[in-house]
C-alpha cells in the first residue's frame, strides 16, 4: 500500500524543523503541514522584541521563503485548525470536516496563552502568541502611551522592555513578591526586579490583579489592596497551556502530551514535540514541559529522524535566552531545581553568570551579558550529572 505519509499538526518552530529534516533526510513520501493560523510557519522570539519595536517587518520572521514550500513538496494546510484525532483509523478531521489519513502524525500544536475571563471584550486587552496579536499590539503602543503588564514572567518583562523603548509608561502588576521566583529562586528573581525599576518600569509585587473598570477598553485596573493602575493598553502574560484541547477524544491528555526522549506518545504511529509536549528528561528523571525555542527546534527535529528509523540521539539540556534592554539573558539546565545559588561577576553592571546547585550538584547556569559562557556552564552540569550517576551505578 502506498505510504499516505506524515502529517505535522500545527505549523511553529517544531512542525517546521520536522518538515526539513524529513526532506534532507531523504523522506519521498507526501509531508502536510496543517496550521490553524493563516501563515507559513514563522519565528515567535521577534514579535516581543524586533517586530514588536517595529525595527524588523514582519516577512523576516519566515522560517523559509514561500517557494521553499512548493520545492520540497511539502503542502501547507493553513488556516486550518484540526479538530479531532482518531487514532485507531490513523486519521485527522479538521474544523472544516476535511479528514486527512496519516503514515505517521506529529502533535506540534504549541500553547496558548491563558487568559483572564473578566477582561474579555476589551478592545484594549492583548495576549501575545501571535503575529497577529503582535501586529494588534504594535498598533496600540504609542510613545507616551501608558501599558499595564499582567505577569512578570519573560513575554511580560520583553514586551515591558520593548515598549519602553518606544516611549510608553509601563507598569507591570505581578502576584509573586518577587518575579520569577518559583523559575529562578529569588535571588535571581530580584535582579530581574532591580533591572526594570532601573529602566523605569514601575513594578508592583504581591499585587493581586481583582478586576478592571472602563467602558469599551480598559481604563484602570483595580487590584485587591485598593490601588488602581490608569492605563491605555493592557498585555496579559501569565503563562501558556498547551494547545491540545482537540486531541481529548483520541485518548490522549488534553494538557499536555507526556513523550519519551524522542517524542514517541503512548499511540502508535504518533508523535509530540515542542510546546504541546511534555518530554522526559532521562538525566533527571522526570517530565518537563519546556516551552522554549531550542528544544521545539530539537524535538521536531528528532520525531523525523525517529520517524525515519533513525536513532536521534540524548536531547541536550534545556536552554532559553531573553533580550531586554539590549542585555542578553541565558539559561541552561532546571533552574527551578536549584537550591543555591553561586554568582561570579557584576550583577549590578549586568554582567555575571550564577549557578543553581542541588545536592552539591549544578543543575542549571544563568549568565547576564555573557553569551559565550554558557557552554562551560552545559558541560559543567553534565559532566556533575554523569559523574553522580556513575557513582550510583557502582553502587547498584
Ligand atoms: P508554536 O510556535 O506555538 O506553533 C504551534 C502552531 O500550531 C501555531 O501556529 C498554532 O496556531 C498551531 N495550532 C494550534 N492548534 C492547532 C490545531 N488544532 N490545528 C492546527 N494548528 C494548530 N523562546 C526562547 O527560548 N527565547 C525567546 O526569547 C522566546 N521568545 C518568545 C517570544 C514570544 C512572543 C513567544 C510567543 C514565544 C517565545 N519563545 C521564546 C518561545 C518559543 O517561541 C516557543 O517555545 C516555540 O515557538 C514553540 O514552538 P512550537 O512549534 O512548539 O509551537
Amino acid at each position: 500500500m502506498k505510504d499516505p505519509g506524515v502529517v505535522i499538526v500545527g505549523g511553529g518552530l517544531a512542525a517546521q524543523r520536522c518538515a526539513e529534516t524529513l526532506r534532507r533526510r531523504g523522506y519521498e513520501a507526501p509531508v502536510r503541514i496543517v496550521c490553524g493560523e493563516p501563515e507559513a510557519p514563522y519565528d515567535r522570539p521577534p514579535l516581543s522584541k524586533a517586530v514588536l519595536a517595529g525595527s524588523a517587518e514582519e516577512e523576516t520572521t519566515a522560517f523559509r521563503p514561500t517557494g521553499w514550500y512548493a520545492e520540497q513538496e511539502v503542502e501547507l494546510l493553513l488556516g486550518a485548525p484540526a479538530e479531532r484525532l482518531e487514532p485507531e483509523a490513523h486519521r485527522i478531521v479538521l474544523a472544516g470536516g476535511e479528514e486527512l489519513t496519516y503514515g505517521k502524525l506529529l502533535i506540534a500544536t504549541g500553547g496558548a496563552p491563558r487568559r483572564l475571563p473578566f477582561l474579555e471584550g476589551y478592545e484594549n486587552v492583548h495576549y501575545l502568541r501571535t503575529l497577529a496579536d503582535a501586529r494588534r499590539l504594535r498598533g496600540q503602543l504609542r510613545s507616551g502611551a501608558r501599558l499595564a503588564i499582567v505577569g512578570a514572567g519573560f513575554i511580560g518583562q520583553e514586551v515591558a522592555a520593548t515598549a519602553k523603548g518606544l516611549g510608553a509608561e509601563v507598569t507591570i502588576i505581578e502576584a509573586l513578591e518577587v518575579p520569577l521566583a518559583p523559575i529562578l529562586g529569588a535571588e535571581l528573581g530580584r535582579w530581574f526586579a532591580d533591572l526594570h525599576q532601573e529602566e523605569g518600569v514601575r513594578l508592583l509585587t504581591g499585587a493581586m490583579l481583582e478586576r478592571a473598570e472602563g467602558d469599551g477598553g480598559v481604563e484602570r485596573l483595580l487590584l485587591a489592596d485598593g490601588t488602581a493602575v490608569e492605563c491605555d493598553v493592557v498585555l496579559v502574560g501569565i503563562g501558556t497551556v498547551p494547545t491540545t484541547g482537540w486531541l481529548e477524544s483520541s485518548g490522549l491528555p488534553g494538557n499536555g502530551v507526556e513523550v519519551d526522549n524522542h517524542g514517541h506518545t503512548g499511540l502508535p504511529d504518533v508523535f509530540a514535540a515542542g510546546d504541546a509536549s511534555i518530554p522526559f528528561d532521562h538525566r533527571f528523571g522526570f517530565y518537563a514541559r519546556t516551552e522554549h525555542w531550542d528544544a521545539a527546534a530539537w524535538q521536531g527535529a528528532a520525531v523525523a529522524k525517529a520517524m525515519l528509523g533513525e536513532e536521534p540521539g540524548a536531547p541536550p539540556l534545556p536552554s532559553f535566552w531573553s533580550d531586554q534592554y539590549g542585555v542578553r539573558i541565558q539559561s541552561v539546565g532546571h533552574p527551578q531545581h536549584g537550591e543555591q545559588v553561586l554568582v561570579e561577576g557584576d550583577p549590578a553592571g549586568r554582567d555575571f553568570e550564577a549557578v543553581l546547585v542541588r545536592d552539591g550538584r549544578p543543575v542549571a547556569g544563568l549568565t547576564v551579558g555573557r553569551p559565550r559562557a554558557i557552554p562551560a556552564l552545559r558541560k559543567q552540569i553534565e559532566a556533575a550529572h554523569k559523574a553522580a550517576s556513575d557513582k550510583e551505578e557502582v553502587a547498584a
